[in-house]
């Protein structure tokens, strides 16, 4: 995932970095260490790959239907999904 251009300010100086990412759904948390994303260096703007929040996505549902088991639970306070990536 290279952009070219940031489509908010219109910068081109991004930061590949890892980020703890939060998933959601109906009260239900998924949260994801070392998601890969870019960060604009002039605003702060992130992007996400559609890939990975696919697979992301993907995965919620596979524990969800208990096709897939999280690594661990912490309360925060409702149960969260963890997994690193
Ligand atoms: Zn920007």
């Amino acid at each position: 995932m290279k952009k070219v251009r940031c489509n908010f300010c219109g910068s081109d100086r991004y930061e590949e970095r890892k980020i703890e990412y939060l998933y959601s759904h109906k009260g239900k948390h998924l949260l994801v260490f070392d998601t890969p994303v870019e960060i604009c260096l002039n605003c702060g703007m992130v992007y996400y790959d559609g890939a990975v929040l696919k697979d992301i996505e993907r995965r919620f549902f596979a524990i969800q239907n208990k096709i897939e088991k999280p690594e661990h639970y912490i309360k925060m306070p409702a149960e969260v999904y963890v997994y690193h990536g």
